[in-house]
């Protein structure tokens, strides 16, 4: 794995919290963009060379819904940038990691994702990303 992509942070309400983290950071989001298929609405803050990720719900089933309703808002997920994450994915399955979607998806950002089950790593939602090509 190269570095941290993203942190990614579950909230309740997308604008209000758009609202706080300008104030923290400092700076306005850069983008809004909603994951269909993750029932999600995602944006994206730069906080000098890093990058936070808010991830609120747009449906009962979205995970992070369920999230919500089991932990309250707070930290989600770390996401780590990898250069070919198929071959990432194969050898943290060898390590004994659990990969909940073995087949990579399209996330938000221009990139293919997986996720690593948090019971696998103490507790944490990891998430592995590379950047799509086009
Ligand atoms: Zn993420």
């Amino acid at each position: 794995m190269k570095k941290i992509e993203h942190i990614g942070i579950a909230v309740k309400n997308l604008e209000t919290s758009n609202q706080l983290f300008e104030k923290l950071l400092g700076v306005a989001h850069y983008k809004i963009e909603e994951v269909l298929s993750e029932g999600v609405r995602t944006s994206f803050f730069k906080s000098g060379p890093n990058k936070i990720e808010l991830l609120e719900a747009t449906n009962e089933e979205s995970p992070i819904a369920k999230y919500l309703k089991k932990k309250g808002e707070g930290v989600h997920h770390i996401a780590f940038a990898v250069d070919d994450i198929v071959s990432e994915i194969e050898r943290l399955k060898k390590e004994g990691f659990v990969i909940l979607n073995e087949t990579p998806k399209k996330g938000a950002d221009h990139k293919l994702v997986a996720f690593i089950h948090p019971k696998t790593a103490n507790g944490v939602l990891v998430e592995l990303c590379q950047e799509i090509k086009e």
